[in-house]
């Protein structure tokens, strides 16, 4: 039996390894998908970052030609004699009618404009307290100089930023800037159509912390400088990375990507928001894990249940099994079942040179029992006997069974006629003690007669001479008096010289 209890657990264990296997599968798949999801939005990032970076790079180069073209005409003899028209036509190319493009103004020494690209009388101004003005003055080697956003005097208040070159005198020393303004609208316009989802953001900064541009636009934030935020400082540590981080200001976790263009004084940064980039994974990852997860469990209940069932089998197949070994009235091993017992104990026997006895108990005048008390109460004092045998064995290998009518045979192991003797007066007295009323009788009570015979390895003969030396016995005793028992041995010992010994 135990090896087949084992049989359900087996399944069990199977059915919950294969569930979790799959499930495992399923979560592993998952996190893969989300690390793709991941890569994806960074990768989105990137290009998004690179592309605003050439655009804006391209247009401001351009823009440094046309500044370096116009201060390099200025030192052309005769420019500044010539008619205004040709002047300006010598000094300032078609690039200064671009979108978005203020004039190109040049200063002199002082700060005042001597030159517009729009009149050709000039605008009157002083600029001599512009960052974009004093850099050069102060440095001779800054180059272009990209100023911070500022609000335009000259165009309505209109936000810009100013492009700037020193012009230096013949001797080296200061000669005034060449400047163009910048409308910030030329970076909102570029930010404009970029989506990056409801929380993302893109942004260009100087290398200094000051905000040219954020899409979503508020023109609060134009000119803040940020360089002490910790978003910031991030950027400080490479020339282009990505990382995430939890936003101070509205608690959203974003994944950043910061560029430090090549060029120019300018960060470009794409930020998007986590919970948006795994949107699309969360809901697809809800929907999969939950029928994997609900496969999983299903599978894992219908294994269960198939358990179940095939224990419920298993112990039902033990129970046929009991039945076709047991006999229905005492309770005890039937016939067949006695005779495969039998056979096993005998070889062992045979194997371990030990010896083996086995006693035919016969209930006496059991005919007229069932003829005076009617079948019913006979059926009772058989069961009532077999009790009383089945009582009086006591060791493991002992087998007691019902071999036909009210016949019983005892299967002895290990157990030499003495000792089998002992056990047999046992028996019979203890069945005299139950004091079953048997008026026809000996006794007046039910007896049993015991016939006896036992193996020992010295002797020849197989399982059915040791039953046939037992039947022999057994019919002496009958024949001699009843309730006795009566040992082959002592047929076969007293049948030579006169008169068979029985026991009483
Ligand atoms: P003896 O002392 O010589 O053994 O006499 P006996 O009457 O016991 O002899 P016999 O073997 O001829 O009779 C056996 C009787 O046992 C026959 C039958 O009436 C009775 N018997 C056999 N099986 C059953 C049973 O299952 N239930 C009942 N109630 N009686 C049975
Ligand atoms: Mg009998
Ligand atoms: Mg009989």
């Amino acid at each position: 039996m135990p090896h087949r209890k084992r049989i359900p657990y087996s399944i069990i264990g199977i059915g919950i390894v294969v569930a979790c296997a799959l499930m495992g599968v399923c979560v592993l798949q998952l996190i893969q998908s989300r690390a793709d999801a991941l890569d994806r939005a960074r990768e989105t990032s990137r290009n998004v970052g690179l592309l605003a970076e050439r655009d804006i790079e391209r247009n401001i180069e351009l823009y440094d030609l046309s500044l370096q073209a116009a201060i390099h005409n200025l030192q052309l003899p005769n420019v500044m004699s010539a008619p205004p028209a040709v002047r300006r036509a010598i000094l300032f190319d078609h690039a200064m009618t671009a979108d978005y493009l203020g004039a190109m103004l040049i200063f002199d020494e002082h700060g005042n404009i001597v030159l517009d690209s729009s009149n050709d009388v000039s605008r009157k101004g002083n600029f001599a307290d512009r960052r974009y003005f004093t850099i050069h003055r102060e440095n001779p080697n800054v180059g272009l100089y990209i100023s911070d956003p500022y609000v335009s005097r000259l165009r309505g208040g209109a936000l810009s930023i100013a492009l700037s070159r020193r012009i230096s005198k013949p001797d080296g020393s200061f000669g005034g800037i060449a400047v163009v303004a910048l409308n910030l609208d030329y970076f909102h316009k570029l930010f404009g159509g970029i989506d990056l989802g409801q929380r993302g953001a893109i942004s260009l900064i100087g290398s200094n912390g000051v905000m040219v541009m954020r899409q979503p636009y508020d023109p609060k934030i134009i000119g803040r400088n940020i360089s002490k935020a910790a978003t910031f400082q991030r950027f400080q540590t490479a020339r282009e990375g990505t990382f995430s981080e939890t936003a101070s200001i509205d608690g959203v976790r974003r994944i950043y990507y910061f560029k430090h263009f090549t060029k120019l004084p300018l960060i470009i940064m794409v930020a998007e928001a986590e919970d948006e980039i795994y949107a699309a994974w969360r809901d697809r990852a809800l929907i999969i894990g939950g029928l994997v997860f609900a496969f999983g469990i299903a599978f894992i209940v219908l294994t269960l249940m198939l358990a179940a069932q095939l224990r419920r089998r298993i112990r039902a197949e033990y129970e046929l099994e009991l039945l076709a070994r047991t006999d229905g009235l005492t309770g005890l091993s039937n016939r067949r079942r006695f005779a495969e017992l039998l056979e096993s104990e005998w070889r062992r026997a045979r194997r371990a040179r030990s010896s083996l006895s086995l006693l035919f108990i016969d209930i006496d005048r059991f005919k007229s029992y069932n003829d005076t008390y009617g079948h019913q109460a006979g059926d009772d004092a058989l069961a009532a006997v077999a009790r009383c045998i089945a009582d009086n064995v006591r060791r493991p290998g002992d087998t007691a069974a019902r071999y036909g009518g009210e016949e019983f045979i005892l299967l002895l192991p290990d157990t030499p006629e003495a000792g089998a003797r002992q056990i047999a007066e046992k028996i019979r007295t203890a069945i005299i003690r139950l004091l079953i009323e048997h008026v026809g009788s000996e006794l007046g009570h039910v007896t049993v007669s015991i016939g006896l015979a036992s193996w020992t390895p010295d002797k020849a003969g197989d399982t059915e001479a040791i039953i046939k030396e037992a039947d022999e016995a057994l019919y002496y005793a009958k024949a001699t008096g009843r309730n006795k028992t009566v040992s082959f041995h002592d047929i076969a010992a007293a049948s030579t010289p006169s008169e068979p010994v029985a026991v009483t």
